[in-house]
Parts: structure tokens; C-alpha cells; sequence
């Protein structure tokens, strides 16, 4: 049976970011390309990032129950095929899947081994920063952006662990130790005693982001959104 990863994160925290990296250092890893019926973004591919189809196609694809979970997300359509989840089963892989907070909901509910995380940027003023300076949208998307992930951080206590992206390189290999550490739980990871000192490390590391271990260190993070969640803010 695959492990089943779920990243979620609001729009411009650096999740593709991060996916694209792990992707590459992290064996055995299946990516489920979703299917949406938002239009194409910068150079995004049909196949490569999402499959793109009409609102009819997508519909049509609910009706003959393909889809593993699916939302409405920014007024578009989003969905995980359940040939992603068998395709990995075949293939011996994992399945990781990048799907946002209502999607992550429907596959815990399947899926309750499924382990979940969410990638929060490290304060509000940094995620305009690069909302802005990944530059595909334009001003009045990226507003309504900031407004949805101040609802979608209410839900960061709902996941198991949580990735406070602030510098790359070490969120990566955050990234990587949770998959890892994740991986090796399910394969029935060795007694403590019998761990090697990489293996106690990559344990630690994937530890010090659970939930129960970084509420404190999200309370600054949270205030800076509930000013934008205000009545009245932007
Ligand atoms: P998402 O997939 O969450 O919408 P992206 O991966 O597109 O976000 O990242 C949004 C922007 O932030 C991009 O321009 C990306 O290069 C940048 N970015 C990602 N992670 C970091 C980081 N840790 N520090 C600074 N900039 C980052
Ligand atoms: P974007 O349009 O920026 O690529 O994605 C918008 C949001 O849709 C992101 O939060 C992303 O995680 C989410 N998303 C992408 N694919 C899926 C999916 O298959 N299911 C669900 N529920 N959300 C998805």
C-alpha cells in the first residue's frame, strides 16, 4: 500500500517550490498531476503541471466517480484522479499530492493514514512579497489571495505537521526529513537503540516541525494575517 502525502499551503508560501526540489532528491515519489478547469498561467503545460479541461469534461468526470477528492478553489474546478493512487500502488511508489485544505479534509477522511503538512510563509508582508514577485497575477488576484489564505491558515491545526518556509535550503531538507522519517514509520522503522545517527537525525529534524512542536513559533505568524481577516482589512 502507497504512503499517501498531502502538501497544502496558501497561494505564494513557495509549495511548488518546494515540491519541485523534493521531487527531485526524494526516490519512489509519485506526483499527482490534477485535473482543473482554471485557464493555463505563465508556461504551465497540459500534462506537466495540471491537466487542463472544460467545466463539461470535469463534470462529466465527477459523475463517473474518477475523482479520489475534488473543490472549488478560486472559483474553479480542482481534482485528484483516483488513477493517480493506483498507478502509484503499481509502481511501488508514494503519492504526494499538492491540494489545498478542503481537498486535504476529503483524503483524511479516505485516507486516515495519509500524512498531511502545510507550508505556511513566515509572516503576511513576506507572502505579498512574493506574490508580487513571482508576478503572474494580477493586483486584484493577489489581494483576493491574501484575503483566502488568511481563512485557509485558520485550518493549520488540522495537519500534522507544519513547514514555516522562511529560508529555502532548510525548508527543503525539512521537507525531505518528514517524507523520509514518514517512510521509514511505515516500513517499521527500527528500535531507537538501533538507529543509525543519520537516521536519529532525519527523525529530529521531521519532529521539530509536528504540530504540538511549533505552536509557539506560529503565534506571530497567525497575528500577522488576523489583521487581513479583519473587517475592514485588506
Ligand atoms: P506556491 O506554489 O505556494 O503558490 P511558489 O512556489 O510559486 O508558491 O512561490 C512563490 C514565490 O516565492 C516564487 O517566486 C518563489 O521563487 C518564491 N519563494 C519560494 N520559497 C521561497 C523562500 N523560502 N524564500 C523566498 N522566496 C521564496
Ligand atoms: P493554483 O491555481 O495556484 O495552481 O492552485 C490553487 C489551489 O488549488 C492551491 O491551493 C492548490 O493546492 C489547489 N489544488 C491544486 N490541485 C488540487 C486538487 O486536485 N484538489 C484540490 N482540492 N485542490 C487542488
Amino acid at each position: 500500500m502507497s504512503g499517501v502525502y498531502i502538501i497544502s499551503a496558501p497561494s505564494g508560501s513557495g509549495k511548488s517550490t518546494l515540491v519541485d526540489r523534493v521531487r527531485q532528491i526524494v526516490p519512489s515519489l509519485k506526483f499527482s498531476i490534477s485535473y482543473t478547469t482554471r485557464a493555463h498561467r505563465g508556461d504551465e503545460q497540459n500534462g506537466r503541471e495540471y491537466f487542463f479541461v472544460s467545466r463539461a469534461e470535469f463534470e462529466e468526470m465527477i459523475r463517473k466517480d474518477e475523482f479520489l477528492e475534488y473543490a472549488n478553489v478560486f472559483g474553479n474546478y480542482y481534482g485528484t484522479a483516483r488513477r493517480f493512487l493506483r498507478e502509484a500502488e503499481e509502481e511501488g511508489k508514494d503519492l504526494l499530492l499538492d491540494i489545498d485544505v478542503q481537498g486535504a479534509a476529503q483524503i483524511k477522511a479516505k485516507i486516515p493514514d495519509a500524512v498531511s503538512i502545510f507550508v505556511l510563509p513566515p509572516n503576511r508582508q513576506e507572502l505579498e512579497k512574493r506574490l508580487r514577485t513571482r508576478s503572474l497575477d494580477a493586483e486584484e488576484v493577489i489581494q483576493r489571495r491574501l484575503v483566502t489564505a488568511s481563512r485557509e491558515i485558520e485550518k493549520y491545526d488540522k495537519y500534522d505537521y507544519i513547514l514555516v518556509n522562511d529560508r529555502l535550503e532548510e525548508s527543503i531538507d525539512a521537507l525531505k526529513s518528514i517524507l523520509l522519517a514518514e517512510r521509514r514509520k511505515r516500513s517499521g522503522a527500527q528500535a531507537q537503540g538501533q538507529r543509525s545517527a543519520d537516521e536519529t537525525n532525519l527523525m529530529a529534524k521531521a519532529e521539530r516541525c509536528r504540530l504540538s512542536n511549533v505552536r509557539e513559533r506560529l503565534q506571530p505568524i497567525l497575528a500577522s494575517f488576523e489583521k487581513t481577516a479583519a473587517p475592514g482589512g485588506r
